[in-house]
């Protein structure tokens, strides 16, 4: 095996590269570009489209295939207005907005500090003597609908801004069904609306976002015990995904930014190019949100023992994290670039690669003939239907071997399998590793199934030991 040692250079990731990076190879795209685009809102293009997929297919994995103590659902985005009663959302879910009078701006009371004015000299909002910043008052982040076809006549509803409270008004349904008792976990995924009066970081934060929540029941005595069990959950799937440890940290929140029901909370953050940010909030909810549907709705959402008699109301443990913000995290800490060394390919020049966990990578192997003559397209082919039976995989005949390798580093793509002249005489092609730059000679007999073992064996990047 051919193994050059690649010189990796500093982290040299910015969120501005991410963002070029995401329009360049069809990852992530601004929505309704042709009309101009709409604030802070993105489309997710195949890569992008796979990437997610795979994410979400792995908290999938973590939450159903992994444990058995966990059931999925699906709920409605539109729900019962008193649901959002209930759970405090339409008295509560608000941020303090403030406008401006002279530039018409509106920003975050609590963000002034941080947020650009955009009218010199004044760097931030309130800085200049022009500026003329009301008082801060409640802006709700929900959307408003109508449910019926005439505005006027029909009901007030919400775009639901969480997935959390779908869970806890099924609790009684799932009870029932799903043959589980506490401790036992609901999990959901699903898109969420807020209208944000600062969104932005690119998929950071929007206004439409995916949210993969799990509500985790139990006993009220055992509450700590679990939630402990999920700050430490939480943390290895994002490390075993790939994420360097040095740039994931728990963050309890202090008693004054605890939510009144929650007698804990702890946010798990990333070192984004923006600074430390919340990826995933977890937290010790305790028995609000079961008290108050049942509270509100009138049936009785608690839990009855039959071993020792008891009734109560469960306790929940949630962790409730972003799909576009891990997608955001795991593109910036795949992010790199380096001189390719040694008589690999491209020697001497500088290539930008994602460096994805096979597993999250949105393709797994591209299937590339050197030269589009002698019969190697014909042979690639074939190679191709093989490998994409077991993998995500795509074919490229299109440009030099090194515009398509390339190209397959920076959407992530750990494995190359190349057919070359030799490939029609002995039937073996070579297997390219993304990340050393290692060439194989592999049986084509074997490729496709070598490919599927690699994908799902452990990985670690390259990253942490450079
Ligand atoms: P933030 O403090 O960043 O506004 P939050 O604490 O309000 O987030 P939660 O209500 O705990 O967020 O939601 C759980 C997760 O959903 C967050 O950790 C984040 O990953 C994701 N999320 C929340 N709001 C947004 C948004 N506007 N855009 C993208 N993801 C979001």
């Amino acid at each position: 095996m051919n193994k050059p040692s690649p010189a990796t250079t500093q982290d040299a990731v910015t969120m501005d590269k991410i963002v070029a990076l995401c329009k360049r190879r069809g990852f992530v795209f601004p929505s309704s570009e042709i009309y101009g685009g709409v604030g802070s809102t993105y489309d997710f293009g195949h890569y992008g489209a796979l990437l997610k997929a795979n994410v979400k297919s792995e908290w999938w994995r973590a939450m159903l295939s992994e444990r058995d103590d966990i059931v999925a659902i699906d709920s409605a985005i539109l729900q019962h207005p008193r649901v959002w009663e209930a759970s405090g959302h339409l008295a509560g879910f608000t941020d303090p907005l403030v406008d401006c009078r002279a530039c018409g701006q509106r920003f975050r009371a609590d963000d002034l500090a941080q947020v650009p004015c955009g009218r010199k000299p004044s760097l931030h909002p309130g800085d200049s003597d022009e500026c003329s910043l009301t008082e801060a008052r409640d802006f709700n982040l929900m959307f408003e609908t109508t449910i019926g076809p005439v505005k006027e006549s029909g009901a007030t509803a919400y775009l639901r801004p969480e997935t959390a409270q779908g869970i806890f008004i099924n609790f009684k349904n799932v009870l029932q069904f799903s043959r589980q008792k506490p401790p036992f976990g609901i999990a959901q995924i699903g898109k969420s609306f807020r209208n944000e009066i600062t969104p932005g970081n690119f998929i950071f934060r929007t206004r439409e976002f995916e949210q993969m929540e799990m509500e985790f029941f139990v006993p009220p005595h055992e509450a700590e015990r679990w939630f402990e069990h999920w700050l430490g959950e939480r943390v290895r799937w994002y490390v075993e995904l790939g994420i360097r440890p040095d740039h994931l940290r728990l963050r309890a929140h202090d008693p004054d930014e605890l939510s009144h029901y929650s007698s804990a909370t702890s946010d798990v953050e990333y070192l984004f190019p923006i600074g430390w940010s919340e990826l995933e909030g977890i937290a010790n909810r305790g028995d609000f949100d079961l008290s108050r549907h049942a509270e509100y709705s009138g049936e009785k959402l608690e839990y009855f023992d039959q071993g020792s008699g008891e009734r109560y109301v469960p306790h929940v443990i949630e962790p409730a994290a972003g799909v576009d913000r891990a997608v955001l995290a795991f593109l910036v800490d795949a992010y790199d670039e380096e001189v390719v060394s040694g008589t690999a390919e491209g020697a001497g020049e500088l290539r930008t690669l994602l460096r994805l966990h096979p597993r999250l990578a949105p393709v797994k192997a591209a299937v590339l003939p050197l030269l589009k003559r002698e019969g190697q397209p014909e042979l690639a082919r074939e190679v191709y239907v093989k490998v994409r039976e077991r993998v995500q995989a795509e074919y490229d005949d299109g440009g030099s071997i090194g515009k398509r390798y390339r190209r397959q580093d920076e959407i992530g793509t750990p494995f190359c399998v190349t057919i070359d002249h030799q490939s029609t005489d002995d039937e073996t092609v070579t297997v390219r590793e993304r990340d050393t730059l290692a060439q194989e000679r592999v049986p084509i007999a074997e490729v496709a199934a070598l490919i599927e073992e690699r994908v799902s064996a452990p990985w670690s990047t390259p990253k942490l030991m450079s």
